[in-house]
Formats: structure tokens, C-alpha cells, sequence
């Protein structure tokens, strides 16, 4: 994340910065500060005491911005010269607060773009709008699947701040120069499908996790209102829900070397991926590969496939299902006779996991009330 800050930084946050909190206003404020630091420093010992300690010299260097490795490696790195508004204000660029805030606005922007735009193409180039006739779609799916989306980035992104700080104080094993890693420019092709696989496997044991009934009723549910999805389903959860599944990708660079590139590259990928799955096109029927299709008897029946890219986790754990034949045949998925099967099953399993009482609206249903 330390390129994009680097861009924020020096593109538009810099400028920002120094006209909210300009580097002057130090004239105003450090005979205070002088004089506080002055008198502690003379009236007692444990300044002293605390800055030769090494537990308190680390702390001090994690609170000096000047010592703290910017964007996690040291200046002859950085990608951009310096301009002359890098120093022009009192929030310097490796202060954590102003970190944390600019973090927070790049990524929930980043994040809404993201999730609009991709799955605004999917809806208008793949997404098959017979669905809204089936019986489970849910009154205005649409609208209230980018409502929870829209709220929910923005919680998902103050609990992901913190990984990105570490991240740019340099805790993470990313790097930028290729052979930083032993691998080179091969480590740069074999780091992509261990990212998947690492990923893969850690997503499915939440996954799992997250369904389990009391967790499921306050976490989970919510992204399983929709029942039969849209692409604009694809980031509808409970905060903590997303937050839970995305872990491990932040786990990842902590653990294995990393390239920021393909990190960035990766991150995005996963998003396209989300979107992909729940876009209830079935181009995929590979037997590895956990695509819409299995997703989408995931949201129809709750109790099978949880494995996000693959079905390996699913396969060795016992709650793999195939999709159903019909999913396959453009005319067949979308018959009546299919869709009531469906709804008939989903209706039998939704029981069993929430219970009688069923809090959604279907659209179906509503527009037949309306008739009579
Ligand atoms: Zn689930
Ligand atoms: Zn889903």
C-alpha cells in the first residue's frame, strides 16, 4: 500500500496536509512544547531514564517521524523527488495519524470505485436479468445489495489501517527490488498461485467458521439474504464478515517475500474474483476451480461449497456438491420448473440453518400479493 500512499502523498495529500496544518503553526506551538520538554527534562531523572532504556529509545524512535522508514523503505527509494510541499506541514508524512487518515480515504475510494465499477460491468455485460423473475430474488435486490456494500467498506477499511501500517514501517517481508528475493523474476510468477493456495486454504476454514449458527446468525446472514446473488452482492456482508475473509491476504506478506507489485496486482484480483462468483454466470465447470457456479449453490443451499478459488478445501473436508447440471444449460437455468426445484430445496435448508421465520422480501411474492 506504501505506492499508493506515495502517489496519494505526493500528488494530493501533501498539499492538503500543509494548507489544513501548515508547518508554521510550529512557531506558534514549540515554546510550549520547548518548555514542557525543558522542565521535564531538568526537574526529574526519568526522562533520562527513559530515553537510554532500550525498550524507550524503541519507543521513541516509533513515535520520532523522523526515524521511521516512509512507504517501508528509506528515501533513496521513495519513486517520486520530494516537492516543496513534502515538508510544509506539521503532520509530517510518517506521522501515524496522518497515515491512518489518508489511508482511510485512498482505500474506502478505492474500495467503492472498485466494487461499483467491476460489478457495474459485470451487471451490464454478463449478468443474466432473467433472475429477477426467480422466485427468491428479493424485493429491490439491487439497491439494498450496494446500500450494505457502500456502509460496509468503510468499517472493513478502519480495521485493515493498522496492517497497512506495519506494512509501511517496514514489518512485512514485501519488497520492491526484484532480486531482493531469491527467486528473482521466477519468484514473481511461483508468488501468485502460493498467495491462492495459502489464501484459498484459510478462507475456507472462516468461512466455515463464520457459519457456525451463533456466529452465522449476527455475522454471516446477512450476506446470505441474497439467495439469488447479483454482482452488487459480491461485497454486501456484515463488516466483520469481509474483514474475517480478507485476514489472510494481509497474513500473506507478513509470513512469505512478496513482491509490491504483485501484491497490488493480487488485491485486485481478488476483488474482480468476489465479483466474478457471484455474478451467477456459470462459465467455468472445471472440477478445481470454485467459480459462480459453486458459489451460487452456495447461496442456494448454505451447507456446501465454502471454498473461495478452489474446491480442494471442500473436496478433503467433505463439503464439496457439484453444481447441478441445469446451471450449465442456458435455457434449463433459467425454466420454471428448475427455478421452483430450487426455491422448493433452498426452502428446506434455510430452515434447518435459520430457523422458521424467514426475514426476506421476495420480489415474487410481494408483486403476487399486489394482484390479488
Ligand atoms: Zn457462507
Ligand atoms: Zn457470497
Amino acid at each position: 500500500m506504501d505506492i499508493g500512499l506515495e502517489i496519494a502523498d505526493t500528488f494530493a495529500f501533501d498539499i492538503l496536509y500543509a494548507k489544513i496544518l501548515p508547518a508554521s503553526l510550529s512557531n506558534y506551538l514549540e515554546p510550549q512544547i520547548g518548555s514542557f520538554k525543558n522542565a521535564t527534562a531538568s526537574t526529574s531523572a526519568l526522562w533520562d531514564t527513559v530515553s537510554q532504556h532500550p525498550y524507550g529509545q524503541y519507543v521513541l524512535k516509533y513515535l520520532s517521524p523522523n526515524d521511521v522508514k516512509i512507504y517501508g523503505v528509506d528515501a533513496p527509494l521513495h519513486l517520486f523527488e520530494e516537492t516543496p510541499w513534502t515538508h510544509a506541514s506539521l503532520l509530517g508524512r510518517a506521522n501515524m495519524l496522518r497515515q491512518s487518515l489518508t489511508l482511510f480515504t485512498i482505500m474506502t475510494i478505492f474500495g467503492w470505485l472498485l466494487y461499483l465499477s467491476v460489478a457495474s460491468l459485470s451487471y451490464v455485460f454478463v449478468y443474466d436479468k432473467a433472475n429477477f423473475n426467480h422466485p427468491r430474488y428479493l424485493k429491490n435486490q439491487i439497491s439494498l445489495e450496494i446500500k450494505h456494500a457502500m456502509s460496509s467498506i468503510p468499517v472493513m477499511v478502519i480495521f485493515t489501517v493498522p496492517w497497512f501500517l506495519l506494512e509501511l514501517r517496514g514489518y512485512s517481508k514485501l519488497y520492491w527490488e526484484v532480486n531482493e528475493s531469491n527467486g528473482g523474476y521466477w519468484a514473481l510468477v511461483y508468488q501468485l498461485p502460493c498467495f491462492i493456495m495459502f489464501t484459498d486454504c484459510w478462507i475456507y476454514f472462516i468461512h466455515r467458521a463464520l457459519h457456525w449458527p451463533s456466529i452465522y446468525k449476527t455475522y454471516h446472514k446477512p450476506h446470505h439474504k441474497w439467495i439469488v446473488c447479483t454482482p452488487f452482492a459480491s461485497h454486501a456482508f456484515h463488516p466483520f464478515d469481509g474483514y474475517a475473509q480478507s485476514l489472510p491476504y494481509h497474513w500473506y506478506p507478513f509470513l512469505f517475500p512478496l513482491h509490491k507489485v504483485s501484491y497490488l496486482v493480487l488485491f485486485t484480483f481478488v476483488n474482480f474474483w468476489t465479483v466474478m462468483i457471484h455474478d451467477g454466470e456459470y462459465m467455468s465447470n472445471d472440477p478445481i476451480i470454485n467459480g459462480a457456479a459453486c458459489h451460487t449453490i452456495h447461496h442456494l443451499y448454505f451447507n456446501y461449497n465454502y471454498g473461495q478459488f478452489t474446491t480442494l478445501w471442500d473436496r478433503m473436508c467433505g463439503s464439496y456438491k457439484e453444481p447441478d447440471r441445469e446451471l450449465f444449460d442456458s435455457k434449463a437455468k433459467k425454466d420454471k420448473k428448475t427455478w421452483e426445484k430450487q426455491a422448493a430445496k433452498m426452502d428446506q435448508i434455510r430452515t434447518q440453518v435459520e430457523g422458521k421465520d424467514d426475514f426476506r422480501v421476495y420480489e415474487a411474492e410481494e408483486s403476487l400479493k399486489k394482484q390479488t
